[in-house]
């Protein structure tokens, strides 16, 4: 045993290898340790290795379900290795030692399929990356779903190339990610190192992976399936092959592969999603996050689609616009929103069970979801084909009923066939309904007269041995048999009928040749009933398969119209409104509102104070003050939601919105702490700011919280300023830019494009209250003090800093001291300073004439100096 597990365990390296055995999967040596300690199980010993104890541990087979996710969630692959022949046939075979074992899978967290270890709502990507030429593409695949995409995500030369990889890989939160072993790590961030894959370099051979696709999708090029980049065809076929080698040879169904192009989208970096908190809270959980308040999907594929929508919106107007022609319909022509939601509720997660089926892993249960779940669908169809007559039929609901245009009987006849309640497990059987195969009901009457047989022969041997408490029963060891109490033994054995198998403390049991035929027939007709139920599911598992493409389609569509149900509902129920998108330079949102906080006051029957934003071309900088508590923040991320969610397709919690496409939105809201990192708050807010001034356009969004706040007063407002200055002049985004620095509001008179905005506050009662609103101008006095005596600091702390304020603003600290003038630095005389250097021979100079020069610089540097902070 130990010779076949360690020939085994020598092909599959990378893996903790399950080693069946009976009821238990055993794990030994080194897979033993690390799996003990990460599951936290006993770990003990089977057997010696040179003189060795062999280290063991084992998890019982019929809850290996608990352990695996704990094992995939640590990064672990798991090659289950099963026993693959029967005692009975290994005898046929007149074999000796253990029987036959194989590795039937290796379990990756990239390459999940159970529903157990997914989660519902999101993808589970498996990524590969490639570097050909210099350039970098990614392809990503999720197995569960049949999902199958690739990008090139920078050319050769291309500066930002890193940051763009780093991003995307971020935003789309890979489960597990191929490398070949000699890429360059500078590439890789510290966080990717758990789930990193490193594969042969051998795989990421061009041609191979070439031949791997066109294989696969039994085509001899792939120029009709579109354009992709060597490298993207690179990554791809590695992505084959890793499928080829964990799913031991089966590869799951998955839809035509894409290549996206990288300016389709809106690029929201990850720095952005985590400060609007898109997916997760600041905290890293999903409550308070914008997916959480506006997901009201209704099947788990729209669920996944709107996250896809959500961290990468479209660029494109003629997409969204599709998407609102569609949302718009539904609302112009009365359509029963309700009645269409509840249909959709009703349909199952078809892709998962569509994969499952395809990797030979799907159950009768998976037919009988796919079955209904596309029978409701053909309502929706249906429905939608009666409704569409009312009115102008949009676009894009042309298409969706286009793809639910298809032959449903398929479906039908599995729901026909199969019992409502049907097992898990194909190979037990009894999932076919009687009366639907007449063959099948001939077998199973059969066992069913052979059991009454049983009884018939049970009460003949009874009456014949005079024995009352004579039973015919069953067990695994010996089959049917006669069993009595073993006072009856010798009065049994004395009859010839009877042969004698095994005697234990309280029974006796016995077999007869009756006895042996009838279970012989038993057996028989049970195995030829399983053998026909078995394969009228693989037959209707081909058929479905068959279909997969145009069930993937129908998802697709499925999908769509679940977000546009959802939309219309929440432009009844939550007043959301249809934005008017334009290639224009523009962000005028009239009574915009927080989906999230918004959506938490309505629960505590809060109200949300809405807010005008109203930037364009002219005005496209708004400088916004106020004290804290006021709601800056909740303004700023407001508006950039608003942004994300109309190129996303959806409607906005607004009353009128007219947004011009963005290509990008950076938002640095919030602290960004990152000191796990080794890096300091002020670093990180460096870091983030410098992104944002190297790559921003002028057809981004920024959005901007307290720069500088992280150091001295005087350097944070000088780089506050400066970084104002910079996207004024030179990039010319739109922009929301939050700042304690009053000082910066003189700014308005030199910029014509920016103006000051403030969030009101009213004094009562020696005491302030936050209106929440937002009004043009430039807050009067920062009232910081007011609030930390709302927070409770004793009021000798508050008074005492009350005092200590007015002394600074007696001295003179106030904004008055700043213009224009401080921060410019006379760049002529810079110059002049420069030339005069370079002019110098250093190895042509001597002591005393570098101690003149020295002196002669000491003086213009105090010249420069005193022009520098000249009031
Ligand atoms: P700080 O400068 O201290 O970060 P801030 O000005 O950014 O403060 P926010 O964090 O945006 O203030 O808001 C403070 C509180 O006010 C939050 O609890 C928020 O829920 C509430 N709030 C903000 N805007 C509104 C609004 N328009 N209507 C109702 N409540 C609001």
């Amino acid at each position: 045993m130990m010779e076949q597990y360690l020939s085994i365990k020598n092909r599959y390296k990378d893996s903790l290898l399950f080693y069946r055995m009976g009821d238990f999967y055993e794990l030994f040596f080194e897979d033993a340790i690390i799996a003990s300690d990460a599951l936290d199980i006993a770990l003990t010993k089977r057997g010696k290795s040179n003189g060795k104890d062999i280290p063991m541990c084992g998890v019982p087979f019929h809850s290996a379900d608990n352990y695996l996710p704990k094992l995939i969630k640590k990064g672990f692959n798991v090659a289950v290795c099963e026993q693959t022949e029967t005692v009975e046939e290994a005898k046929l075979n007149l074999k000796k030692g253990p029987l036959k074992r194989e590795v039937v899978r290796i379990i990756s967290p990239g390459t999940l399929t159970e529903d157990n270890l997914l989660q519902r709502k999101n993808n589970n990507y498996l990524g590969a990356i490639s570097i050909f030429n210099g350039s970098i593409s990614v392809a990503w695949v999720d197995v569960s779903t049949g999902y199958f995409k690739s990008r090139l995500i920078g050319k050769e030369n291309d500066l930002n190339q890193k940051q763009l990889l780093t991003n995307f890989m971020l935003r789309k939160d890979f489960s597990e990610i191929l490398i070949s072993d000699d890429m360059d790590m500078d590439y890789i961030i510290d966080e990717w190192h758990p789930i990193l894959k490193k594969q042969s370099p051998s795989l990421f051979h061009y041609q191979s992976c070439f031949d791997q696709i066109c294989s696969y999708y039994s085509v001899v090029s792939l120029e009709g399936i579109g354009s992709f980049s060597k490298g993207e065809i690179i990554a791809a076929g590695v992505l084959l092959s890793y499928l080829k080698l964990t799913q031991c040879g089966k590869i799951p169904f998955l839809s035509m592969i894409k290549s996206e192009n990288i300016n389709s989208f809106l690029e929201i970096d990850y720095f952005t999603q985590k400060s609007l908190e898109i997916l997760k809270n600041l905290s890293g959980n999903s409550e308070g996050s914008l997916i959480s308040s506006i997901d009201e999907t209704k099947t788990a594929s729209g669920a996944r689609l709107l996250r896809q929508r959500i961290i990468e919106p479209f660029y494109d107007l003629n997409l969204i616009q599709d998407r609102y022609d569609v949302i718009n319909w539904i609302l112009g022509n009365n359509i029963d929103i309700n009645n269409y939601q509840n249909c959709l509720k009703a349909i199952p997660d078809l892709e998962r069970s569509l994969s499952r089926i395809s990797l030979l892993r799907g159950s009768p249960r998976d037919l009988l979801l796919i079955s209904k779940g596309l029978l409701n669908t053909k309502e929706i169809f249906e429905n939608l084909t009666l409704d569409q007559q009312k009115n102008l039929k949009p676009k894009l609901l042309n298409s969706i009923l286009d793809s639910l245009k298809i032959d449903y009987s398929l479906f039908l006849n599995i729901t026909k066939a199969l019992k409502s309640e049907v097992p898990l497990i194909a190979k037990e059987g009894g999932f076919i309904k009687d009366g639907f195969n007449a063959e099948l009901d001939f077998f199973r009457n059969l066992r069913n007269n052979e059991l009454n047989q049983i009884m018939k022969l049970q009460r003949k041997y009874s009456e014949l041995t005079k024995i009352s408490s004579l039973k015919i029963k069953h067990n695994r060891m010996l089959g049917y048999h006669v069993e009595v109490r073993t006072i009856h033994d010798q009065s049994i054995r004395n009859i010839d009928l009877f042969i004698h198998r095994q005697t234990t403390a309280q029974a006796s049991r016995f077999t007869t040749n009756e006895l042996v035929d009838i279970e012989t027939q038993i057996l028989n007709s049970f195995d030829k009933a399983i053998k026909i139920e078995l394969e009228i599911f693989n037959n209707f598992a081909n058929q479905i398969l068959q279909k997969g493409k145009e069930i993937l389609k129908i998802v697709n569509s499925i999908s769509e119209l679940d977000i546009s149900f959802m939309v219309a509902s929440q432009s009844v129920f939550r007043n959301y409104v249809c934005p008017n998108i334009s290639n224009d330079k523009i962000l005028e949102i009239t009574g915009g509102r927080h989906p999230v906080v918004e959506h938490q006051m309505r629960l505590t029957q809060g109200s949300f104070i809405s807010n005008d934003c109203k930037l364009n071309n002219k005005d496209f900088i708004w400088l916004i003050t106020g004290p804290n508590m006021a709601g800056k923040s909740t303004f700023l991320r407001q508006n950039a939601l608003i942004a994300i969610m109309a190129q996303a397709g959806l409607f906005v919690p607004a009353k009128k919105a007219k947004i011009g496409l963005f290509d990008k939105i950076f938002s640095r809201v919030g602290a960004s702490d990152d000191l796990a990192r080794g890096q300091s708050t002020f670093m990180i807010e460096m870091i983030e700011t410098s992104l944002i001034l190297n790559t921003s356009t002028e057809k981004s969004l920024v959005i901007l919280d307290e720069i500088g706040r992280g150091t001295s007063t005087f350097d944070g407002l000088a780089i506050a300023w400066s970084v104002l200055e910079y996207l004024h002049e030179k990039i010319k985004p739109t922009t929301l830019f939050a700042t304690h620095y009053h000082e910066l509001t003189v700014l308005k008179d030199n910029l014509n494009n920016l103006s000051c905005h403030r969030m009101s506050v009213k004094e009562w009662n020696n005491s302030i209250i936050f209106m929440h609103k937002i009004l043009d101008g430039e807050a009067d006095k920062s009232y910081g003090i007011h609030v930390a005596k709302l927070a409770g600091i004793p009021s000798e702390v508050t008074e005492g800093a009350a005092k200590i304020l007015s002394d600074l603003q007696n001295k003179n600290q106030t904004k008055k001291s700043y213009s224009k003038e401080v921060f410019t630095i006379n760049l002529k005389e810079v110059e002049n300073f420069l030339k005069e250097f370079d002019k110098i021979d250093v190895d042509d100079i001597s002591p005393r004439q570098s101690l003149d020069f020295l002196y002669k610089l000491k003086l213009k540097r105090q010249g420069i100096g005193k022009s520098k902070f000249k009031k």
